[in-house]
């Protein structure tokens, strides 16, 4: 680890693993705060990589690159979570690495993922680790039916996922996944899905944003709402629940923490190692947003002010908007308290994230109603 004494101040340069729209955002605000950034991503065209000082284009296990990197900046954080382990404990011995190898190989697995939790005291949907045909028979004895498959790594958005109803389909689903190691859950009524953003710094200092409520469609966020509309002591234990998890991981940096919301209860459905998709109503509507903090998180310095300034709802904009001639962005900028943020992606895709807009309005109501008129006007 570089001896360069905390805090690492504006005209350092920065470093980032993943060139995606996190990426990219991480890449603005540290850019906004005067320092330089270097992109690490295969992808030639990366979001992240157009607005960096330097993209070096290569793979995330290259040793060169991670050393070039390393030597380069005086801190390297990631915006993904499946970045291997190895290229953080490697970049750790060239440079300031946050978050941590160990947090990550943790999260990055939903089988290490689940069995953490549930050995930390967190509870979860029931769930039972599978890693052969023959483990199906118990699991599903274990998590009820319907049950919902998910691959233990590289899962996303409700890709790697499947729902099963009999063994018979579950051995199918486990067949089609090529046999990989995974997760069987018990299919959870939701009344809602929440989830806490958080900075953890050095001392064990925790910045908590405003807990959001999230609507997902086909497995991917749809809108973010917030204020989250649940009672104050739930809020109050979303936010005890994920300073915890954090807590728990020594974990130093931004992350997520999503919960189910079911009988009034929560329960962890996944952490994510980084910014999150529901936080991005922060970027518009708190005083630091999530990006920032990583910076302040990364850099060792003090963590932002969290405050929300306004309700707000944020509005995913994926792929398939693009059809036809794409979305009308004349209807969407015609209102003046709407904020557009596109990724800079050159081809869309359905279900890619291409972007978001966030709606403020002092009537969270209000927020909501203006929200869901814009995302079918487009
Ligand atoms: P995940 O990638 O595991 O976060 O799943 C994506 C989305 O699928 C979640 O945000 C939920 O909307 C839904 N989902 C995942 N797991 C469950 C479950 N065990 N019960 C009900 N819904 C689920």
């Amino acid at each position: 680890m570089s001896t360069r004494p905390l805090p690492i101040l504006p005209g350092a340069t920065l470093g980032i693993l993943g060139g995606g729209q996190l990426g990219r955002m991480f890449t603005i605000a540290a850019r906004t705060m005067g320092y330089r950034v270097m992109v690490l991503d295969p992808d030639g065209a990366s979001p992240a990589g157009q607005m960096a000082d330097v993209h070096l284009q290569a793979d995330y296990a290259d040793h060169a690159a991670l050393k070039q990197l390393g030597t380069a900046c005086a801190a390297v954080t990631t915006e993904f979570e499946n970045v291997p382990a190895a290229s953080l404990i490697e970049l750790a011995s060239h440079c300031r690495v946050s978050p941590g190898a160990a947090a990550v190989a943790i999260v990055q697995d939903r089988s290490h993922e689940k069995s953490w939790l549930a050995d930390n005291g967190f509870a979860t949907a029931p769930f039972a680790l599978v890693y052969s045909e023959g483990d199906l028979d118990a699991a599903l004895a274990d998590t009820g039916t319907p049950a919902l498959l998910k691959v233990s790594r590289f899962g996303y958005d409700g890709k790697g996922q499947a729902r099963v109803g009999t063994l018979e389909e579950a051995r199918a689903a486990f067949r089609e996944f090529g046999g990989q190691p995974c997760v069987l859950e018990g299919f959870v009524e939701l009344e809602r899905e929440v989830s806490v953003v958080l900075a953890r710094d050095d001392a064990g200092e925790c910045a908590l944003f405003p807990v959001a409520e999230n609507r997902h469609d086909n497995g991917i966020l749809d809108v973010s709402i917030v204020p989250a509309r649940v009672p104050d002591s739930l809020a109050a234990q979303a936010r005890d629940t994920a300073r915890a998890v954090a807590d728990r991981l020594g974990y130093v940096g931004v992350m997520a923490v999503e919960f189910f919301v079911a009988g009034g209860r929560l329960m962890v459905n996944e952490i994510a190692p980084r910014p999150h998709n529901s936080g991005h109503y922060t970027l518009d509507a708190c005083v630091t947003d999530q990006f920032e903090q990583q910076v302040r998180a990364l850099c060792g310095l003090p963590l932002g002010d969290t405050r929300l300034l306004s309700p707000v709802v944020m509005v995913n904009l994926l792929g398939d908007r693009w059809r036809n001639d794409g979305p009308r962005w004349d209807t969407l900028l015609a209102h003046p308290a709407i904020k557009l943020h596109l990724y800079g992606k050159q081809a869309a895709r359905p279900g890619r994230k291409m972007g978001h807009f966030n709606v403020l309005d002092a009537d969270p109501a209000a927020a909501l109603q203006l929200a869901e008129r814009l995302r079918d006007a487009l």
